[in-house]
Order: structure tokens, then sequence, then C-alpha cells
């Protein structure tokens, strides 16, 4: 086996695991850690959630795969389970987030096609996330995500993230623009969360120019903000929503729902996937959705979610280091006045996994939904007490 024969992807902290159980991984020396990440807002349910494992032995003993070219009657009870709880009208299943965006970026440009727009274009935000395929890299606020892979795919008009005027300028100017791709919540870019009417408003626009609203949900979905999907705090319908990291618990699949007119602009040979909804992934959506509406799992986070930030508020709140401390659910960050990045490390050491997103400013929690108070208080002290001491060492070094 060569030195290392993985592709230098990703930057991986010194510990692997072997097990999970619940908020808990146990690395493969018997140590234990409190996940408050969950696989970056994956494992909602936590780790080797029965109703999961339950899915995917049963589902696996009978049938996997066919292909799509069949009916899938799985695929169309989890399609019918999502359309209902998000309020649109049909879905169309990925294996990943990305994949759910590219078909979302599809639709836009369809429709635009549709009605005589040759050159379609979206907006997109500054300091977005929307995956790491080229459609998606290029649609991302982000330059060190497209730094080195242009050229871009063109067709994508950026605007600043929650500044409404941005848009009616780009509105005023560009005859081409036929939809807006949005994060309710920017995750990737450190949990920046915009004003509350931010959405109604880019509802508001889209209607009057006939342009389609498409929320990327990716991470925001699936109970972690404190509604099924981040849009379900207000009161507007969005054309299209996708949706992936949460849906399977760790299983991969994706979904790109979408509403009236966007909902019928494929038409077979528009658009496929080989693994979009197999029978299994399907099974475990299936799961996963039911288990977190049955469980009142989107209450649950908002409940604990309030607790964490109240908590936190209490312990670092009149801290210097800490800039501000902000959340929905269970999207929660904590922004360092100065970037630390070894903060990941060190909490690791003291039995937490968190991750630092934000140019290393933003530490982001992501706990599982179904984390208890007890572990949640056991999260906030461990991690007050470490940037405490973490602010008062990095004070007291020398600068230059
Ligand atoms: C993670 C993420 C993606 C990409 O999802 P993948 O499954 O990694 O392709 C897209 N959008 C948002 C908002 C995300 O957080």
């Amino acid at each position: 086996m060569a030195l290392q024969p993985l592709m230098n992807t990703y930057k991986r902290l010194s510990v692997s695991f072997e097990r999970g159980e619940g908020c808990w991984l146990y690395d493969t020396d018997g140590n234990k850690y409190l996940d408050t990440l969950s696989g970056i807002a994956v494992c909602g349910l936590g780790h080797s959630h029965p109703a999961v494992t339950h899915a995917i032995c049963e589902q696996a003993g009978k049938l996997i795969h066919t292909s799509n070219l069949y009916s899938i009657p799985l695929q169309e009870q989890l399609a019918s389970r999502l359309s209902s709880i998000s309020g649109m009208d049909k879905v169309f299943f990925s294996n990943s987030g990305a994949e759910a965006n590219e078909a979302a970026i599809k639709i836009a440009r369809k429709f635009g096609h549709n009605k005589g727009i040759d050159k379609p274009a979206i907006i997109v935000m500054e300091g977005s996330f929307h995956g790491r395929t080229m459609a998606t890299l290029s649609a991302t606020g982000n330059r060190a995500v497209q730094a080195g892979f242009e050229p871009l795919v063109s067709g994508f008009v950026r605007a600043a993230y929650n500044n409404i005027d941005a848009i009616r300028a780009i509105a005023a100017n560009n005859k081409d623009v036929v939809a807006i791709l949005v994060e309710p919540i920017l995750g990737e870019g450190g949990v920046v969360i915009p004003a509350d009417d931010y959405l109604a408003q880019l509802r508001e626009i889209c209607d009057d120019n006939d342009w389609l609203l498409m929320l990327d949900e990716v991470q925001t979905g699936n109970g972690r903000t404190g509604r099924y999907f981040a849009y379900q705090h207000t009161h507007i319908i969005p054309d299209v929503v996708t949706t992936a990291k949460g849906l399977g618990n760790g299983f991969p699949i994706g979904a790109c729902i979408a509403k009236g007119r966007a909902a019928n602009t494929f038409v077979p040979g528009s658009h496929g996937s080989t693994f979009g909804g197999t029978p299994l992934a399907c099974a475990v959506g299936l799961a996963v959705t039911d288990t977190i509406m049955n469980d009142n799992l989107c209450d649950r986070a908002a409940t604990l979610g309030q607790r964490i930030l109240s908590s936190f508020e209490e312990q670092l709140g009149n801290m210097e280091y800490v800039k501000d401390i902000r959340g929905k659910g269970l999207m929660i960050g904590i922004e360092l006045s100065e970037a630390g990045p070894e903060l990941a490390v060190l909490a690791k050491v003291k039995g937490i996994l968190l991750n630092i997103t934000g140019g290393g400013h933003v530490i982001r929690l992501l706990p599982p939904l179904i984390m208890t108070d007890i572990e949640a208080d056991l999260m906030v002290n461990t991690l007050s007490k470490l940037i405490k001491i973490y602010a008062a060492d990095e004070r007291s070094k020398p600068r230059n």
C-alpha cells in the first residue's frame, strides 16, 4: 500500500472511529467523543439509530437496486412524504447535495429556455456553498472553492447575502435572470442568519419578475433549524427546494423538490441518475422522515437549540474573544474575534468533536436532534471552559 493512498482532498484529524451510538463516537483505542457535528449535519438521528439500522437491514435483504427504468414504489412513497411535508408537488432523487442542486440549476435553465431566454442566469449569493461539482462550485460564493478550476460554468450572477437592494439592482438591469438560488442560513459560510423577512422579500421579487425561488436546504433541512425545512419558519413556499445531508442519516440520498411550473419542467430524457432513489435509499429516507416527524424532533431541535444558545450566552456572552453567538434550532455558530482553527484539535482532546468554518472564525455546532439536555449541558460547559482557556492563552502569547 502506498504511504498515503488517498487523494489529498481533506485535512483530517488523527482519529478514526470504530462505532457510534446516539451522540457518541468510539475511536479505535476505545476513547469516546461527544459528536456535536453529526458528520456535518448528516446524522440527525445520531449513530446506529435502530429505525435506520432496521430499514437498511430489512430492505437490503429484499431489494437494493432495480433501475429508474421501472417504477419504484418506495421512491414514490418518499416523494409523497417529502411533498406533503414541504407543501410542494414533485421530487427528483439524487445521491448527494451537489447533485440535488445540479437538478435545481437544470430546472431553472430549462424554465428559462421554455420562456425564450437563450442564456438564462441564476442569482447566487456571496459566502454561499452549493457543492463541488462544476456547476455547483461555480454557483458557490467562495473563491477558495473555485480557484484552480476555471473556466467556471457561466450563467451565475452574484449578490451580497441578506441584501435585498442588491437583488433589486440586478432585477432592474439583467433580463436574463430566471431564478434565485439561496441558502436560508449560510452553513459553510459560517452560520449566517439573514433578516427575518429576507426569504419573504426574495419571494416577492421572484413573483414580480417571474423568477423561480430555489432554496438550498441541503444543510438546513430535515429538522435541523427547528422546522422540517428552514423556510417553514416563514409563510412562503419556494418553487424548488433541495436537500440531502440529514435525509439519509448517513445513507447517501438527496432530493430536489419542486412546485407548480418548476415541478413540470423536466420530461423523460431531461435528467436522470443511475442510483438516484434506489429502493434501499428510499426505505432509509422513509425511516428517517418517519422518525423525525413521529418523535417531534423538529420541536426538540427548536427547544434544545434555545437552551444551548442561552447557556452559551450566559457563559461566553461577555467575552471579548467571542464576537457573536447565534443559531436557529441545532445549527449554532460561535463567532470568534480571531481565527481559532486549533480549537477543533483541543476540543477533540477534551472528547468533543466539532467543526470550525467561516475562515476559521466560527465554531459550528450541528449536534444530533436526539441530543439530551445532559449531553447538551456537557457540550456547552466543556466548550465554554475550553474557549476561555484558549482565549487567555492566545492573549498571553507575544505578538509580532
Ligand atoms: C453540504 C452542502 C452541499 C453539498 O452537498 P454534498 O452532499 O456534499 O454534495 C450543498 N449545499 C449546502 C448548503 C451544503 O451544506
